[in-house]
């Protein structure tokens, strides 16, 4: 008996029970495929970020005894499709059962379903050992519930798992700190330096190039930051806990405009390939915490491990729970196209032109640019989901469709009309500029919303707030939103929505 088992490009755990013990009748394939490359439009440093850590991981596979089929971007006879590649390997094996780990993307799940079916071999899958949570487990935990509230989701997981808990309270007496992660930054604390993570990947962008693949953003060697092994990935985990982890929470809200990373950890895409389990991360934090008792304090950690324990197992959650009408939902009928500088980053918008070109140049944004920067703008700007979710896809290291559509359609844009957020975030400049730096480096006012020198963010808020009455102001959440829109004079809302529908029409004049 010979058995073929495929590992996809974000399948990288190399503490999964596949790999406990060396076994003679296996064959592993993993492949760099066009299929891959191709179906949204990349980052540079995303393809090269995943092709290289699913070298190492195959590296380190062989080097361990097993034994590995491994098709290169370039190899001239990579099939670049898995049908033809999982037909091809099992032909060259003589292998008499296929094994798959089940995919995190629907797209993906659906098609080695599908191909299994026609395969002339027996076949069978297995669980990653990844996540927390089973696939159908939150839509379970909230089976006939309307709205699915994240905190009830995130109370029950720390319960279950015994993360910051006093017996059945949590630690400190309190569940969530989210209110103590709001301050602002301007130079102090330091932020620590990056490490250094020496690798050389210009033979691998190469590669890439020269094969034809499409991509966005600059590989820039010294923007690249990712962590392409699980040796790098620990090593990243121990920077953000000894460094970092003491600021996380306090400053978790803040943007500033030459810090792109601040106290965030940059875990993701360790996180989302699988070189580093969730569990693992979860746990080394509040050990550190309770650890170092006086460096860092409960709202530290709290603020950090929420972002793990809860958001990520619950996004994921609603992922399964809701695909795939999700990818469809477009609550808010909005159909504008998204302006042209989110490909470029040309634009005097100091706030956009800043966290556009970070995303250019490093493939990375952290929570808050994404949601109140370039979320924030194509939802006042009125884009179709559709466009901001390939834009945001396509951008991130850490873009797989199971976390970046919940966050893009649901979170930022309520395109799902509120099922995981209880109203849109939107704001105008305000925000803004108590948050970030931004507004001090513009061309724009931010106090005011009408004449030429106006920050667009204020004519497009009221504007949106006035276009999407219908389905928005019954809303209790935005009931003082709707007050202040309607207390203004008729004079100041008629300019508003001269302005506003001037900047929708050009937005890249802006
Ligand atoms: P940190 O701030 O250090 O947080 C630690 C970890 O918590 C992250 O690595 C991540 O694994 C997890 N996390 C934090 N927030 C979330 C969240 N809302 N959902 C799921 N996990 C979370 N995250 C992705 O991994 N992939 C995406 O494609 C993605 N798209 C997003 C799109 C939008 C519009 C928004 C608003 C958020 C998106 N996020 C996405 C969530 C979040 O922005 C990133 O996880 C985070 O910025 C990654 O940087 P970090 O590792 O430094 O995170
Ligand atoms: Fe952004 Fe407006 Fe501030 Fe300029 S003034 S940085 S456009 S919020």
């Amino acid at each position: 008996m010979k058995t073929l088992r495929l590992i996809l490009g974000d399948q990288l755990n190399p503490r999964h029970s596949w790999f406990a013990g060396v076994q003679p009748g296996v064959c592993y394939l993993m492949a760099e495929m066009r299929q891959e490359t191709d179906y949204a439009r990349h980052h540079i440093q995303k393809v090269m970020a995943f092709f290289a850590a699913m070298r190492n991981f195959a590296e380190d596979l062989a080097a361990a005894g097993h034994q590995v089929r491994y098709y290169r971007i370039s190899d001239p006879d990579n099939p670049q499709r898995l049908p033809e590649l999982i037909a091809r390997a099992l032909a060259e094996t003589q292998a008499d059962r296929f094994e798959y780990l089940l995919p995190d993307e629907y797209r993906l799940d659906r098609q080695l379903r599908e191909l299994c079916q026609g395969l002339p071999v027996e076949s069978g899958f297995a669980d990653t050992e990844h996540f927390y949570t089973h696939r159908g487990e939150l839509a379970d935990f909230f089976r006939g519930k309307k709205q699915l509230l994240m905190e009830s989701f995130y109370r029950m997981m720390r319960r279950r798992h015994g993360v910051l808990m006093q017996g059945d309270a949590p630690e400190g007496g309190q569940w969530n700190f989210d209110r103590e992660n709001r301050r602002t930054w301007s130079g102090s604390p330091p932020v620590p330096a990056l490490p250094q993570l020496s690798q050389d990947l210009t033979g691998l962008e190469r590669e890439i190039r020269g094969a034809g693949v499409q991509t966005i953003g600059r590989a820039g060697a010294a923007a690249f930051a990712w962590p392409t092994s699980r040796k790098a990935a620990l090593a990243l985990l121990g920077h953000f806990c000894q460094h970092l982890l003491p600021c996380f929470g306090a400053y978790q809200d803040a943007m500033h405009h030459q810090e792109p990373f601040l106290f965030h950890s940059r875990l993701s895409f360790a996180l989302n390939s699988k070189m580093l389990s969730p569990r693992e991360v979860v746990e080394r934090v509040a050990r550190e915490y309770h650890e170092r008792p006086g460096e860092i304090q409960l709202a530290q950690a709290e603020g950090f491990i929420r972002q793990i324990l809860g958001w990520r197992e619950y996004m994921r959650g609603v992922y399964w729970k809701e695909m795939p009408a999700y990818a469809t939902l477009n609550h808010l009928q909005n159909h504008r196209p998204l302006p042209e500088f989110y490909w470029t980053g040309q634009t005097h918008m100091n706030c956009l032109r800043t966290a556009i070109r970070q995303s250019l140049d490093t493939a990375y944004a952290h929570h808050i640019q994404r949601l109140m920067v370039t979320g924030n703008f194509a939802l006042l700007a009125q884009v179709h989901p559709d466009q901001v979710d390939a834009w945001y896809l396509g951008i991130y290291i850490d873009a797989l469709e199971w976390v970046e559509i919940t966050n893009t359609r649901g979170m930022s844009q309520y395109a799902d009309g509120g099922l995981l957020a209880t109203k849109p975030y939107i704001s105008s400049a305000n925000y803004l500029r108590n948050m970030s730096d931004y507004c001090e480096g513009c061309r724009y006012n931010p106090r005011k919303a009408i004449g030429e020198d106006a920050c667009p963010f204020n004519a497009l808020y009221w504007n949106f707030l006035e276009e999407k009455r219908p389905w928005l102001s019954g809303n209790p959440r935005m009931g003082m939103m709707y007050r202040l829109l309607d207390r203004k004079d008729p004079a100041e809302q008629e300019g508003i929505r001269r302005r506003a529908a001037a900047i929708l029409d050009r937005p890249d004049d802006y």
